[in-house]
């Protein structure tokens, strides 16, 4: 382990508060221990004492836990001091480990001391983050199963997979004059489609994630007066746990954050962004297309009262979506005496005024969003699917390349697929290949 100074910072949020709590760590979080309490911390044992500054007087009484490396959050020496959560204390108190040789800690060092001392990998020291930022339960349970090593542990499956496969292709080359055809083996082409499978399960079961971690993004479009901002009230009004508004839209409303079934969801309402062929509001239509086109799902809507002009709703229709990201509203049901709900594929029936269909609405909103249930769901990154793709298309080149006959071209592919798998977990891709082989394969026979 690397020799690495001691840092320090109040974990617990700014602000008063029952309690707080100091960490520090490194080679004298004990000395700083020792200095603060008066005696030594015996490790892993919870001891109620006076914080001590530096002139004898006490900071505060709290209590003070120690964890002696390697057996702690960062892999190394570690001490937590519990004190009243009173932001003059606790600054005190950081001010006296810092007397004492310690220094304020980046942001994010601690969990960055874990990663680089082995305690927890990359895409586990990502997923710290996510679980502190998720917003929604389930964004929060999956954070915890990418925390918990789930993801990791299946990524490093697939990769050890791919990674046999290769030392089979590699040993297939070397062996190509004893006539021994290694590559026409059924079972290399059944490896292959095995590790096709399991990647896109963990990419379906990422993107899933993705949803649960970034939120949707969903835009209300139609024409004027179809109802749109109604809906987006209605909605927001319903929906109990809304998660913030977004500030600085005080009047105007024209986003706003609010939780359907466990997945944050911003609905953008294009509402004053007129869609007509006015030139004067070509500038509306085009920021409302620009909403649209970044958008994860558009809600159509569009009059069912039949009073509107059909030439309005025409310029709705403009906007080209394509149909998966597509959901037809029609709102104001209550005039035109429809039935609530959904409607043919893709279409929704509401009222905005009675509320009639908006349940229907919002499981249309999560489903036409490929919102599964969380369950299994790794609240992946943007770059973990990124690699998973990539090693994806590896993968099948290497396939490919197999069937061609051309080992050592798939051996090439299947090794960018392991640099791609190893990217997630921020693992080193440099290994022995050739003592790869010899371990798996009787070469000395
Ligand atoms: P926007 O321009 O598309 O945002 O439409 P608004 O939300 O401002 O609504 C236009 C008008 O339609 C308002 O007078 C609303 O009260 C009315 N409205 C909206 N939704 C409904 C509905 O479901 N039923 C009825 N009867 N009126 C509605």
């Amino acid at each position: 382990m690397a020799c690495r100074d001691t840092i320090v910072a109040i974990a617990t949020p700014p602000g008063r508060g029952g309690i707080a709590v100091l960490r520090i760590s490194g080679d004298q979080a004990f000395a700083v221990g020792r200095a603060i309490a008066g005696a030594a911390l015996p490790p892993r044992r919870v001891q109620v004492v006076d914080f001590k500054d530096g002139d004898g007087s006490t900071i505060d009484r709290g209590i003070a836990v120690c964890f002696r490396a390697p057996r702690s959050y960062t892999g190394e020496d570690v001490l937590e001091l519990h004190g009243h959560g009173s932001p003059m204390a606790m600054n005190r108190l950081l001010d006296r480990a810092c007397g004492l040789g310690a220094r304020l800690a980046r942001p994010g060092e601690f969990t960055e001391r874990a990663f680089l001392n082995d305690k927890i990998d990359l895409a586990q020291a990502e997923a710290v983050a996510d679980l502190i930022d998720s917003s929604t339960r389930q964004a929060a349970r999956s954070a915890m199963r990418s925390l918990a090593g789930e993801f990791s542990r299946r990524v490093l499956d697939i990769d050890r997979m791919a990674m046999d496969l290769r030392v089979h292709v590699e040993a297939a080359i070397d062996f190509a004059d004893e006539e021994i055809d290694f590559l026409a083996d059924p079972d290399i082409a059944a490896n292959i489609a095995t590790i096709e499978g399991e990647l896109a399960d963990v990419i379906e079961q990422s993107r899933r994630g993705q949803v649960l971690r970034d939120g949707l993004n969903v835009v209300i479009a139609g024409a004027p007066n179809v109802g749109k901002s109604s809906l987006l009230n209605r909605l927001l009004a319903e929906d109990r746990a809304i998660v913030t508004e977004v500030p600085g839209t005080t009047r105007d409303l024209l986003s706003a954050d609010l939780e359907i079934d466990g997945v944050a969801v911003r609905l953008t309402d294009t509402a004053g962004l007129r869609l007509s062929g006015d030139r004067v509001e070509a500038i509306g239509v085009e920021r409302a297309r620009g909403a649209v086109a970044k958008a994860d799902l558009v809600l159509l809507v569009e009059d069912a009262s039949g009073t509107r002009a059909s030439t309005e709703d025409a310029a709705a229709g403009q906007l080209d979506v394509p149909s998966e990201r597509r959901l037809r509203v029609r709102n104001k049901i209550d005039l035109s005496g429809e039935t609530p709900g959904r409607g043919g594929a893709g279409e929704v029936r509401v009222s905005a005024l009675t509320g009639a269909g908006l349940d229907a609405l919002r499981q249309a909103i999560s489903t036409a969003a490929g919102v599964g249930p969380a369950e299994g769901a790794y609240l992946a990154r943007k770059r973990h699917l990124e690699a998973l793709a990539a090693a994806a298309d590896h993968v099948g080149e290497a396939g490919r390349r197999i069937a061609e006959g051309f080992g050592d071209l798939a051996a090439e592919e299947l090794r960018h697929a392991h640099r791609r798998l190893g990217d997630i977990v921020g693992a080193t891709s440099s290994e022995d290949l050739l003592g790869e082989i010899f371990r798996s394969f009787c070469i000395g026979k």
